[in-house]
């Protein structure tokens, strides 16, 4: 923990980083996003197994951005997310100075070669549990999986912790919140749910990381990554597209090559 916190305060003193994102300790034994902008800040960061939401969430909020250069305290996933986000343009000047923690270690990742290395090499790990949940949802008939979500989403109300949690759900304005026209019903019924979730999950489909911090914000216990998992599994192996691994990949299904099978697009 020392060596990261050093990290972090020699980052601010030299004026290399503005800001060092991480986590600091909360209430109730949990812990909580933390800002480091000063050397002391900086003795309050904390990095163990509890450390588990995607903070490069805050990446694109303009109240980050306008602090000036960002650190950041990064696991795998976010290492994922972040060349996933330069692969879609997210940084226009420069990668954020993202720190990996390994054993009390701390190493500077800060550039796409580097960054595309380590998320190479840290391939998603989920619990055994996720994995056989997306496995046996996979394996269902499609009446099944239907039902499974139409119980799933019965609970959702619409709360969008999901969306906040999730950091390439990084537009300013949500197709939810378009009114003229209405794309999504608003009320929180079978239908405006529906809607919500399979809007979400085609936004999402071939750009998620599977870093799961959508289910773990879901107040109503609602294992939504679920969906966005397969997703981008039936992307990749349709289209043998990884998202999080190279930075200048062209996203799956924003762009297209002359030989794609569909008639449509030539
Ligand atoms: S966090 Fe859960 S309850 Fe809230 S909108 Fe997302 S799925 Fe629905
Ligand atoms: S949709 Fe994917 S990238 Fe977004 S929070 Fe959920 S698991 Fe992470």
């Amino acid at each position: 923990m020392q060596s990261l916190q050093h990290k972090a305060a020699e980052l601010l003193g030299s004026n290399r980083a503005s800001v060092v994102i991480g986590y600091a300790e909360g209430s109730d034994g949990r812990v909580r996003p933390h800002f480091a902008r000063t050397n002391d800040d900086a003795k309050a960061l904390v990095w163990d197994q509890r450390c588990k939401q995607n903070l490069a969430v805050y990446l694109t909020k303009h109240e980050i951005k306008e602090m000036g250069p960002a650190a950041i305290i990064a696991s795998p996933a976010v290492v994922r997310t972040i060349v996933q986000m330069a692969s879609e343009q997210q940084f226009v000047r420069s990668f954020p100075i993202t720190l990996v923690v390994d054993n009390d270690q701390v190493t500077e990742l800060n550039d796409g070669p580097s960054l595309e290395a380590f998320a190479t090499s840290h391939p998603v790990l989920f619990p055994s549990h996720v994995t056989k949940e997306v496995e046996d949802l996979a394996a269902m008939s499609v009446a099944d999986r239907f039902a499974f979500w139409q119980e799933e989403f019965s609970r959702c109300f619409k709360c969008y912790a999901c969306r906040s949690a999730c950091p390439l759900c990084y537009c300013t304005k949500c197709i939810t919140e378009s009114n003229q026209p209405q794309w999504v019903t608003v009320a929180p019924h079978a239908l405006g749910n529906f809607e919500w979730h399979l809007n979400r999950a085609m936004h999402l489909a071939g750009r998620c990381i599977q870093c799961g911090s959508c289910t773990l914000a879901c107040p109503a216990g609602i294992p939504i990554a679920l969906l966005t998992i397969e997703a981008s599994n039936i992307v990749q192996r349709e289209f043998g597209y990884q998202p999080g691994i190279k930075a200048d990949a062209p996203a799956a299904l924003s762009s297209f090559r002359v030989e794609d099978k569909e008639a449509f697009i030539r």
